[in-house]
């Protein structure tokens, strides 16, 4: 099938990648010259797993190619996939205007009939302005189906993810465009779920919140247990072990970071007051997910007095482990709070380095977690990679100032760490 993918970023280039893996006829477009130049070198603009592989192999195989003239992608292909950014205004709305940038577009360049799917996160009823949009844009009479499909890959195992998905949620309303998805979705053996559009859009934003809420819920859970001396670590473990529950997002931390899930959660708040439905859960969700970040702060604290010219060395930058991605990482907040209480810092992370460099000033960058170490008052946690699982504490114990451990993550074992000789500070567990 000839596909064309609008956004050749973390969603845009896995799916358009994936698409072509599976023996379809992929372009993909941006309007970020240097990326499509960088693209058209074989240099992925982001880490994820793999994918340069699959990029040059399909690059290779022809099945795949980039550009930055939407014109002639759209007039080459049946299936139009609109996966740029749908990043939150100032107020927390997303904003939409590169969806109907794009839209307008494709009503001006399309030739003949096109099924125009949202792939990128939007509030419910986007797809009725895209259809609108692409309507009254429209030159002649050509028929189109607008649809929804909703994206579920996580950074990190954004591959596997689209090929193995749980399910595909398709929100169309014409038999046609059924049959396109149908046939294009085959090869996944994946559980398919159609619906309307309303409903589709929905389900993404309902997904991204009922996870976050689980987030911050076992992190409300962590304060109590902190206050009563519990182990959140295993309260998560027996709570988990339910089917109903599920053990998936229920580890305690320093906050759910990245480019969904604070900016989903508030574009679904928004939304839903928009609509008249003060969503207060989510509210608190949020308002709990900020307050670990300050959470981390006051541990530091605690353990080192005053930060004032105190060396923190920091492990792991990006939202997650498995991505080089920082947009929203709790890593932001607490390295900014840390430097304006005069604290100097030294990070390492195993990716994310290169857009460090780009967002904090005054920072010493380390070439590893050694270095990171080296004249530190503490070592905190605040990326659960594995590499930092399995360090080498003896040498540790040399290199630090002060045999401190803050774990953001609770990537390690209470006891050990004491019985090494740390003071070892994680969340929701002593
Ligand atoms: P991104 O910022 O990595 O990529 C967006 C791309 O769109 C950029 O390369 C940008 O240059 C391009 N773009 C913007 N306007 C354009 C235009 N008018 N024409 C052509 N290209 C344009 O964003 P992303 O992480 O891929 O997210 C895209 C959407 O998918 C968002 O709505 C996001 O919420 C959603 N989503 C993201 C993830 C994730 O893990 N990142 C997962 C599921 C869904």
């Amino acid at each position: 099938m000839d596909i064309c993918i609008i956004g050749a970023g973390h969603v845009g280039l896995v799916t358009a990648a994936c698409f072509a893996e599976l023996g379809n006829q992929v372009v993909c477009v941006d309007n970020n010259r240097p990326k499509i130049a960088g693209l058209k070198k074989s240099i992925i603009p982001f880490y994820e797993p793999q994918l340069k592989e699959m990029v040059v192999r399909n690059v290779k195989e022809k099945r795949l190619a980039f550009t930055t003239n939407l014109k002639e992608a759209v007039r080459k292909s049946l299936v139009i996939f609109i996966a740029v950014g749908t990043p939150p205004r100032e107020n927390g709305e997303a904003d939409l205007t590169d969806i109907e940038g794009v839209a307008q577009k494709i009503a001006r360049y399309m030739p003949s009939y096109r099924l125009i799917v949202e792939k990128s996160t939007v509030p419910v009823e986007t797809g009725k302005w895209v259809e609108h949009t692409i309507r009254v844009n429209i030159r002649g009479k050509k028929k189109f189906d607008v649809a929804s499909n909703p994206e579920f890959l996580r950074e990190g195992s954004g591959l596997e993810d689209f090929m193995h998905p749980d399910r595909i949620v398709l929100g169309l309303e014409s038999k046609r465009a059924k049959d396109i998805f149908v046939e294009l979705y085959k090869p996944l053996k994946a559980p398919i779920i159609i619906t309307d559009i309303k409903s589709a859009e929905l389900i993404k934003h309902a997904s991204n919140s009922f996870l976050a809420t689980k987030i911050s819920f076992i992190n409300a859970i962590a304060n109590i247990c902190e206050r009563v001396g519990a182990d959140v670590a295993k309260v998560a473990e027996g709570l988990g072990k339910d089917r109903r529950i599920g053990d998936k997002f229920l580890n305690a931390g320093c906050g759910y970071g990245g480019f969904c899930f604070p900016k989903d959660l508030e574009a679904f708040i928004r939304i839903a007051g928009k609509k008249g439905y003060d969503f207060r859960l989510l509210k608190a969700v949020k308002q709990i997910n900020e307050e670990q970040k300050g959470l981390i702060l006051k541990k530091i604290e605690g353990a080192l007095w005053n930060l004032k010219g105190k060396s923190i060395g920091i492990l792991g930058l990006s939202f997650k482990p498995g991505t080089d991605d920082l947009r929203f990482a709790p890593s932001i907040d607490i390295i900014k709070g840390l430097q304006l209480n005069g604290a100097k810092i030294r990070a390492f992370d195993p990716q994310a380095m290169q857009g460090g460099r780009e967002i904090f000033k005054g920072i010493k960058f380390c070439r590893d977690v050694y270095e990171t170490a080296r004249g530190s008052d503490c070592l905190v946690v605040l990326t659960e990679w594995n590499e930092f699982k399995e360090i080498d504490f003896k040498r540790i114990k040399k290199l630090l100032k002060q045999l401190v451990i803050i774990d953001g993550r609770n990537i390690y074992d209470p006891a050990k760490m004491k019985k090494m000789g740390f003071r070892y500070v994680g969340i929701g567990r002593s």
